[in-house]
């Protein structure tokens, strides 16, 4: 993996009125790796995000993508970027073809919708209606729409949440793949399981700071160290495991 930073963001801060939900924050994304930004809610993830993505203003601080300044060039960093739509965004009776060709309509770019719709394993789907998919097969689509514009970075904010374990695990696997195929993947999620498989690096980010940044077996190691133990003995296997065990990793609702 490439260690060279494409996002830089120093000294981030953002504001509501009187309120501070991003409190100074400075971080690097290396490019092809999936980074993770974990934190409770409230915590100021999509506002970071948002913020990057060029959809929200900042207070104040720095961002460069890919050599480009917020502050001077958004447009070129809005051509690079894949940011995934809150599902809710997507006209529920059109079919998967149709939306594809309508967001490289909007992209003014070239696309084949069948191969795009392979990629994330839908071409079975391609002329099924928006809303008759189901929950993973809706964000495998969301994320396709990501890819249009041949991005450099993708952007999901919460990509699993509300997926069973077999659409999750496969979501992870498709999230992989695109990362392979060279494409900085940023990730927010509220499952430590899923940013323990799946993230290079992660932040965990508290009322608006950084409270912890790096790859999620240093993160693990570095409180091992300090003397932390579990209280109860962990053993070989979790209830996830006897329920993928039981019920398979294929995909259910296809
Ligand atoms: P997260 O994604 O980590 O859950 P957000 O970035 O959505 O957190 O929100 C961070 C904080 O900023 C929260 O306290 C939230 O209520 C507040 N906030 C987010 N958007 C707005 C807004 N448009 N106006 C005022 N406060 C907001
Ligand atoms: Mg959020």
């Amino acid at each position: 993996m490439s260690a060279l930073p494409i996002i830089t963001v120093k000294d981030l801060v953002k504001s509501y009125g009187n309120f501070k939900a991003v409190k100074g924050i400075s971080f690097e994304v290396k490019e092809g790796e999936i980074f993770g930004l974990l934190g409770p809610n409230g915590a100021g993830k999509s506002t970071t995000l948002e913020i990057i993505e060029t959809l929200r203003e900042k207070t104040s601080g720095t961002v460069m993508v890919n050599g480009f300044d917020l502050d001077k060039s958004p447009e070129s960093i809005k051509k690079m970027i894949g940011v995934q739509l809150q599902t809710a965004g997507f006209y529920p009776n059109l079919n998967l073809t149709e939306l594809i060709h309508l967001f490289v309509g909007l992209y003014q770019n070239e696309m084949d919708a069948t191969a795009l719709l392979q990629k994330v394993n839908l071409e079975d789907k391609a002329k099924a209606k928006f809303k008759e998919l189901s929950g993973g097969q809706k964000q495998r689509f969301s994320i396709a729409t990501t890819l249009i514009n041949k991005p450099k970075i993708i952007f999901l904010d919460e990509p699993t949440t509300g997926l069973d374990p077999q659409a999750r695990r496969n979501l992870w696997d498709l999230i992989k793949e695109i990362r392979d195929n060279g494409t900085t993947v940023i990730i927010t999620t509220h499952y430590m399981d899923e940013a323990e498989v799946l993230c290079d690096r992660v932040a965990i980010i508290d009322s608006g700071k950084i409270i912890a940044i790096n790859t999620p077996n240093h993160l693990i190691d570095e409180l091992v160290e300090t003397g932390f133990e579990k209280v109860k003995e962990v053993k070989k296997a979790n209830l996830e495991d006897v329920f993928i065990h039981l019920t398979g990793k294929a995909l259910r609702e296809e």
